[in-house]
This record gives C-alpha cells, sequence and structure tokens, in this order.
C-alpha cells in the first residue's frame, strides 16, 4: 500500500513535469555517450556530444519558464543531427539510429498534449521526417565503411546502450500515458458521481438516488393527513458473480433492465438506486396485502426474464424485504432498515424470496 502510494507520487510527480524529466534524461544520456565517445577517441563525437549537453541545459532553462514548443522541436531537431552526424562518423553498426526511434514516442506523447484538432498533423509530419531520415540514413551508410571504426566493446556498449534507450521510452511514455488516462477517467468518474448526487437522480439507472429519495418519505411521515405506504427493499442476488463472469458492463446492463421491469411492473411508484445492486421502493396508499401480491409478482417477472447481453441471456433473481407504514417509525431510515433486515433474512435463507415478516428469534 505503502509501495503503491510511493510510486503513485512519483507517476504524479514525472507526469506534471515531462518535459523537464525528459529533458534531464538527454542530458544523461548524453552524458553516458560522451563517455564512449572520449574512452574511444572518436573527437568529433565527443565535441557534438557537448554541444547538446548544452543545448539540453539550454532547455531545462526554457522548461522552468514555460517555453515548451521550442524544447520539443529542439529534442527532434537534436536528435536526428546526432543521428545523422554520428551514423556519418561511426557507421551504422553502431546503432545511433535507434535513438530515432526513441523519440517516437515522446514526438507523440507531448504532441498529443501540444497540438489540438487538425494541428495534430504537425505530429505525423514529425514522424514522417523521422522516419525518413532514417531510410536516407540507411540507404547511404549502409555499405560505406565509416570515418572511424570503433573497438568491439565501446561498439557493443553502443549499441546496447542506444537499444536500451529506445526500450525505456517506449515503456516510459506509454505508462505515462496509461497513468495520465487512468487518472482522467478516475476524476471524471468522481464528476459524475458529484453530479448525480447534485441532481439527485443515479447516473446509471436514472433512478432517485438516496438524497431524492429520503425527501419523499420524510415528507409522508410528516404529513398531517393518514398515510399508507409500503417499503420494498430489493438486492439482486449473487450480483458480484455476473460481474465476475460477464464482466462489470453486463452487471450494468443487469441493472438497467432489472430497472425498466421494476418502472413497468411498479408504474406509479418511486423508485430509489440505494445502493450498488440495492433498490428500494416505495409504494404508496398501498397495504401489506397488495404490496405482497405485486412484490411477489415482480420477483417471479425477474426470476423468468434473462438480461440479454451481446450472445448472453444472463439469469438473476431478486431477494426483497417488506415493511408497511407504522406510527412507531418517526424517521425513514427506520422503517428502511426493517425492511433490509428482512431482505438479509431473505438472503440467508436461499435468496430469491420475498419476506414480509420479521421472524421470532
Ligand atoms: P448477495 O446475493 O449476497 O447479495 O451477493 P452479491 O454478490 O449480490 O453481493 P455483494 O455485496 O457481495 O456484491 C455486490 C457487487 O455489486 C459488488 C460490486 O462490485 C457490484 N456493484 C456495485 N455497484 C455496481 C455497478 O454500478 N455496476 C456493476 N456492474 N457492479 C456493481
Ligand atoms: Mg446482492
Ligand atoms: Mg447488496
Amino acid at each position: 500500500m505503502k509501495e503503491q502510494s510511493m510510486i503513485n507520487r512519483a507517476m504524479h510527480f514525472i507526469v506534471h513535469n515531462g518535459f523537464l524529466f525528459t529533458v534531464i534524461i538527454m542530458g544523461l544520456v548524453h552524458v553516458t555517450l560522451l563517455g564512449i565517445m572520449l574512452a574511444d577517441g572518436i573527437m568529433p563525437l565527443v565535441q557534438f556530444n557537448i554541444l547538446s549537453i548544452v543545448v539540453y541545459g539550454f532547455c531545462i532553462v526554457l522548461c522552468k519558464t514555460g517555453h515548451i514548443m521550442p524544447v520539443y522541436l529542439s529534442i527532434q531537431a537534436e536528435v536526428m543531427a546526432y543521428t545523422i552526424i554520428s551514423t556519418y562518423y561511426i557507421g551504422l553498426r553502431c546503432g545511433t539510429y535507434c535513438f530515432l526511434f526513441s523519440i517516437v514516442p515522446i514526438i507523440i506523447y507531448f504532441g498529443s498534449f501540444l497540438f489540438t484538432g487538425w494541428a495534430r498533423w504537425n505530429v505525423v509530419v514529425s514522424l514522417v521526417l523521422n522516419f525518413a531520415v532514417f531510410v536516407v540514413l540507411y540507404l547511404i551508410f549502409v555499405d560505406s565503411a565509416p570515418v572511424f571504426e570503433m573497438s568491439h566493446f565501446a561498439r557493443n556498449v553502443l549499441v546496447i546502450f542506444s537499444y536500451f534507450v529506445m526500450v525505456f521510452s517506449t515503456i516510459f511514455y506509454n505508462a505515462n500515458y496509461i497513468y495520465i488516462s487512468e487518472m482522467k477517467v478516475g476524476s471524471l468518474e468522481q464528476e459524475n458521481k458529484q453530479l448525480s448526487a447534485d441532481a439527485q437522480e443515479d447516473a446509471l439507472t436514472s433512478l432517485l438516488n438516496r438524497r431524492g429519495f429520503l425527501p419523499l418519505i420524510d415528507s409522508l411521515m410528516k404529513s398531517e393527513s393518514e398515510v399508507h405506504f409500503c417499503i420494498s427493499f430489493c438486492d439482486i442476488d449473487n450480483f458480484k458473480r455476473i460481474n465476475d463472469t460477464y464482466g462489470h458492463d453486463a452487471g450494468d446492463e443487469v441493472l438497467r433492465h432489472i430497472t425498466r421491469m421494476i418502472k413497468r411492473e411498479m408504474n406509479g411508484c418511486e423508485i430509489c438506486r440505494w445502493g450498488g445492486e440495492e433498490i428500494i421502493i416505495l409504494m404508496r396508499d398501498y397495504d401489506m396485502a397488495v404490496a405482497k401480491v405485486r412484490m411477489e409478482y415482480l420477483r417471479k417477472s425477474i426470476e423468468t426474464n434473462p438480461t440479454v447481453f451481446f450472445n448472453h441471456r444472463i439469469f438473476t433473481t431478486i431477494t426483497i424485504g417488506l415493511e408497511e407504514y407504522a406510527d412507531k417509525y418517526t424517521d425513514p431510515e427506520e422503517i428502511i432498515k426493517v425492511a433490509d433486515d428482512r431482505m438479509y433474512y431473505g438472503k440467508q435463507h436461499g435468496k430469491n424470496i420475498l419476506i414480509s415478516e420479521t421472524p421470532e428469534k
């Protein structure tokens, strides 16, 4: 749990400082390359690596001052220039063309934030240019001897390092993208919940939520005239198993299907999605005898009418706890609690059943 939150915090930091993190990594890549070139005495590339490190140092300043577009373009220009020059001096076999591919995820990832709509053609143009550079380099240098012949060891290190940078970049920016998408989905779900709470309506089923429902019972209880009503607490049986077997979307469809059936069978009643797979029905002017008949009919209808989800027919049942209003109840939660307890008793005694009395202890 603690580890999870540390990873989350690190991802949060990286995502929010994406450009800065990228230019620092690019700078470190060139520090490593500088070491390799120095060790092998390839002086033109030593100089170019120093220049690259200076460029990325400058990019850090640009990031800090919010000049993101120049940084985006500098990264692409620097990597293309480095690939061309290094391939010219040490040849294709040293693998530095991998750096071209390592910036593909960077071009896509940051491009998708910097450009919107049709302006995303810029991203496509960058990718095409990147690929064109590779093709041209390959065709020119595939058969020609390099200016410098690197030692075996340095070349092996360079090939493995270039490949590593490419793989790291692919994994890293994809992971960032997934993290951001999940963050956005999470906050949208949160907003959705808030909106439905404000709207007093459940977003999935369009039934009343608690906030919209409780005041209805409350006002009935406070009414001056004599009132009759019944409360029915329904809970879908083995709903978790439906989610586990057919997936969450199927579970959602079962909820919508059962809601449609309740609305149809209990026309004129107020219906509330109390919680996950719990639905409460307020039956105004019903006495217990009538409510029992109607709820028993509903229970059987649900049992015999499966939800159709793609090519599946998902059979479901509900367990119901029923209670009739009496003067002893002064708060909506009290009568709901009794109906809930009866429903719970039904769950413990086989499910798919209607319980309308509190059993003797
Ligand atoms: P029981 O017969 O005892 O009621 O078992 P159950 O599996 O129906 O009850 P449990 O409380 O174990 O699981 C309820 C499940 O309902 C767990 C939760 O993931 C799922 N759930 C809650 N809200 C939703 C929803 O909006 N959509 C979907 N698909 N599943 C939901
Ligand atoms: Mg259930
Ligand atoms: Mg439940």
